[in-house]
């Protein structure tokens, strides 16, 4: 029996230690150890095309986000400066940053009053807005359209979940983990439409052609850097990195890389 008191105690000496190793990694000035260890951790899709997606073949994540962080991390860090990524959800973005596994979070992630609780934000580095994206053919053209016959797919920890549900009170509304799932559910029938980001849902109907957009947008949806509380030198960095990227032509290239055709999400 005394050795099982014994056990019990040191796994909860463990995992008291574990959890405070990372709560205070959290609180470390994020500025300082990223230029000591010349790497920021930053925590971005890999399912998104366009802002954040896996490439198979060279084990490589591409997108907008991608390369607006690996162009933030040069101006804080310089050319040796290394942008290190890891792997977000929009339900596990806010927590792995609180637990110090991420130094940012560049994802997809609107600013909104609600997150700015418990996360601090960038200034907008893009501009998006809430759509649809059904079937070529659909009888859905826009989200007055939506009946109690009908599912929406949305992904869980977005700002589009709840946002559905006061645009389309009536529809049913099934979540998803993640973009590609709904993207996969919406073509076995289990929803009429997928709904989220205009720009996310550009790249799904990019792989589809049997999808597309409907009725323009319903929300503004601006993207911000998400930093932890507390860190003000490294949002202040940030934000001076896009303020120069802006300057001097950067941001305009990446964004024009991205998003040859559409200029509406081109931030300020
Ligand atoms: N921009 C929206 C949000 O932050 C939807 C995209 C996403 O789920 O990341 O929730």
């Amino acid at each position: 029996m005394k050795k099982i008191y014994t056990l019990l105690f040191l796994l909860l000496a463990l995992t008291t230690l574990g959890a405070c190793k990372n709560a205070s990694a959290a609180s470390q000035n994020i500025l300082e150890t990223a230029k000591e260890s010349k790497q920021i951790v930053w925590g971005v899709k890999n399912d998104t095309k366009l802002f954040g997606l896996m490439d198979i073949s060279s084990r490589e994540v591409k997108g907008f986000d991608i390369d607006i962080a690996k162009a933030i991390t040069e101006e804080i860090l310089g050319r040796d400066g290394n942008a290190v990524f890891v792997e977000v959800t929009s339900k596990t973005r806010i927590p792995l940053l609180k637990n110090g596994n991420i130094d940012a979070i560049i994802a997809t992630m609107t600013i909104t009053d609600e997150r700015k609780k418990q996360v601090d934000f960038s200034n907008v580095y893009f501009d998006a807005g809430q759509s649809l994206l059904v079937a070529k053919g659909s009888a859905i053209t826009s989200v007055k359209d939506l009946t109690s016959a009908n599912t929406v797919l949305v992904v869980k920890g977005s700002t589009s979940a709840e946002n559905i549900r006061k645009a389309a009170p009536d529809a049913k509304v099934l979540e998803m983990e993640n973009y590609s799932e709904a993207f996969t559910a919406l073509q076995a029938g289990q929803g009429d439409a997928v709904s989220t980001d205009n720009a996310i849902l550009l790249g799904m109907a990019s792989e589809n052609d049997h999808y597309q957009l409907v009725g323009g947008t319903f929300t503004n949806e601006p993207y911000g850097i998400a930093i932890n509380k507390g860190q003000k030198d490294f949002l202040d960095a940030v934000n001076k990195a896009l303020s120069d990227l802006h300057a001097n032509g950067t941001y305009d290239k990446i964004y024009d890389k991205w998003f040859p055709n559409d200029d509406s999400g081109k931030a300020e």
